[in-house]
């Protein structure tokens, strides 16, 4: 069987893998809160953790692993969503969680075996957070529930901390009700016009931190193989969980492996709306501010070129080069099918600690050698080169943003025949002509191509 080495946050050190039960690999990846798309950051660990669960499956057995990854439907950034939008709550995180889904799909992502959603989960949360009180972990004050942190002395080893280096380095709220300025919320009050559920202190919500404690006891047990998630999640929110779960079932040691990706960057910078470089999945996969659109594969591949414990640099030049390889490689592969394991390189360097880079250079030196079968077969260990291929490698190119304004043309031209007002349907019609678009009228509606000499500026003339 296939030694898999594991770099353990805990420990910081690389570890051999052993897994609790070989029979049942139990993983928990900590998902998005469901508020808004997903940007490109959030898809990182969403790759990373998708190669480790294909190389547990690949090693244990598809029906040996369990992968949990949540979704945070309960926060306060949705509650302001939905108070600046007025849509109810419900519609937005539904809305939010088929759009990840969809963004994630389009990567080549297999669906976790569990995404539970934390208001599924709120009865378990209640009486954990019940059972931290009773062991004297956790203080009800002012309608709060606050877990105590000098009550577990191992508060902040993971990510190596003291309790006084916290104070000093965290933006701590402070709070008169708290003993301590770290203690923080497992529960608190909800007013009327925001989510709440009846509780042994009053209506009210949970904090953040102990949904994933709840669900993951739920679903996993007590102890559990790997626990992953970026590392800006190291502190608080997964000190906070060990913290939680440690406490409610000290039988159980938790997570037994910890495994934390690096961030995502743009060009060398932060991405941050402010600085302008800032894109969702979904921009990528649809073509934003006139780029083309980048197939998901195209995407994975980028990511994958870096190791998940080392920053991670979206460039153009990335981009560009990885779409090229991807052709290429596509061409060598057509018509065949798996029919074998991965090369033992592919495999050796994924078991390596996920060295995806190390992987991805065996598989150019596979392709190199003119070998596609092992080509296919080792990639998709990876999950590379398989499903279609997106239509936007056939050489098509558009850009989502002219396509609507040309639907919307085609709108108003149609409810301006509708009104009888033909001077504005001639208008739109000589725009389109001016502009190089051909409209067919069909009996399946309207139909439009774009010539050669397509002039998009003269289609923005008319709005
Ligand atoms: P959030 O919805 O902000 O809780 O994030 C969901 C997941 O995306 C978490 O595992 C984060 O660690 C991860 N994440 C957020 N931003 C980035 C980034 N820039 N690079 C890599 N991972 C990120
Ligand atoms: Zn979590």
């Amino acid at each position: 069987m296939t030694t898999i080495r594991l770099h353990n946050t805990k420990t910081r050190t690389k570890e051999v893998f052993t897994p609790i039960d070989p029979d049942n690999v139990r993983m928990y990846v900590c998902g998005p809160t469901v508020y808004d798309r997903a940007h490109l950051g959030n898809a990182r660990p969403v790759l990373v953790f998708d190669v480790l669960y294909r190389l547990l499956r690949h090693v244990y057995g598809a029906d040996h692993v369990t992968y949990v990854r949540n979704f945070t439907d309960v926060d306060d950034k949705i509650n302001a969503r939905a108070a600046t939008s007025g849509r109810p709550i419900g519609e937005i995180t539904e809305e939010t969680i088929g759009w990840f889904l969809d963004d994630m799909h389009a990567l080549g992502a297999l669906d976790p075996n569990q995404m539970p959603r934390a208001t599924q989960f709120i009865p378990q949360m209640v009486a954990m957070i019940e059972d931290l009180i009773a062991k004297g972990h956790a203080y009800e004050a002012e309608g709060h529930v606050l877990f105590a942190v000098e009550s577990y002395k191992d508060y902040g080893k993971l990510s190596g901390r003291t309790v006084d280096d916290m104070i000093a380095g965290a933006r701590v709220e402070v709070a008169p009700y708290k003993r301590n300025p770290m203690d923080f919320v497992l529960w608190k009050p909800s007013s009327d016009d925001l989510p709440g559920w009846d509780s042994p202190w009053g209506r009210g919500r949970p904090g953040w931190h102990i949904e994933c404690s709840a669900m993951s006891y739920e679903l996993l047990g007590e102890s559990f193989d790997i626990h992953g998630g970026g590392n800006d999640l190291m502190f608080p929110h997964h000190e906070n969980e060990i913290a939680q779960s440690c406490c409610a079932h000290p039988e159980g040691g938790f997570a037994n492996v910890w495994m934390h990706n690096e961030m995502l960057q743009v060009e060398g910078k932060k991405m941050s709306k402010s600085l302008g470089n800032f894109f969702t999945v979904h921009d990528l996969l649809e073509g934003h501010d006139g780029q083309p659109p980048v197939p998901g594969e195209v995407i994975r591949f980028v990511m994958l070129s870096t190791h998940y414990r080392k920053p991670m640099d979206w460039t153009e030049k990335k981009r560009e080069e990885a779409e090229k390889t991807l052709r290429k490689w596509r061409e060598l592969v057509a018509g065949l099918t798996v029919d074998d394991a991965p090369h033992p390189d592919v495999l050796a360097a994924l078991a390596d600690d996920l060295n995806t880079p190390l992987a991805l250079s065996a598989l150019h030196r596979i392709a190199r050698e003119e070998a596609p079968q092992t080509l296919l077969n080792s990639a998709r260990i990876l999950g590379l080169l398989q499903g279609e291929f997106e239509s936007s490698f056939q050489g098509k190119t558009f850009d989502a943003e002219i396509e609507a304004t040309i639907e919307e043309m085609i709108e108003l031209r149609k409810i301006a025949r509708e009104n009888k007002d033909f001077a504005q349907a001639d208008k739109v019609r000589d725009a389109f002509v001016a502009a190089g678009v051909t409209i067919k009228d069909t009996k399946d509606g309207v139909s439009w191509e774009v010539g050669p000499d397509f002039d998009p500026s003269k289609l923005e003339a008319l709005k």
